[in-house]
């Protein structure tokens, strides 16, 4: 079974991927840096706020391994199915029979 899906850039996906790692870095490196400068000063505050960014890191992980899961059509709101490729995310949609790229490279591989 092999019919030509369309394929189309996921018009959502990319802006909250990014939202979700610059909020991640926005709050995890104020925390960093507490900790840092408390560390003798106050260290109750200083393994607290690793702990926040700790929180941060596994957070901002766990959000975008789901957002690249479990991806929603765009245009039908459905579950899709992710798809074999080897550089880029991307999920297919049955009802729609569209491809959809989420624009979001695996590893290491920027093409
Ligand atoms: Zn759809």
């Amino acid at each position: 079974m092999k019919n030509e899906s369309i394929e189309k850039l996921h018009p959502t996906i990319l802006r909250k991927f990014i939202i979700i790692l610059f909020s991640a870095i926005a709050l995890g490196f104020p925390a960093v840096i507490i900790g840092l400068t408390h560390k003798e000063s106050d260290p109750q505050l200083s393994n607290i706020s690793y702990g926040i960014f700790v929180t941060l890191v596994i957070g901002a992980l766990v959000s975008l391994a789901v957002l690249t899961k479990f991806v929603k059509c765009p245009k039908c709101n459905t579950k899709t199915r992710k798809v074999d490729h080897p550089t880029t995310h991307k999920v297919y949609c049955r009802p729609c029979n569209i491809t959809w790229n989420l624009r979001i490279g695996k590893k290491n591989n920027h093409q």
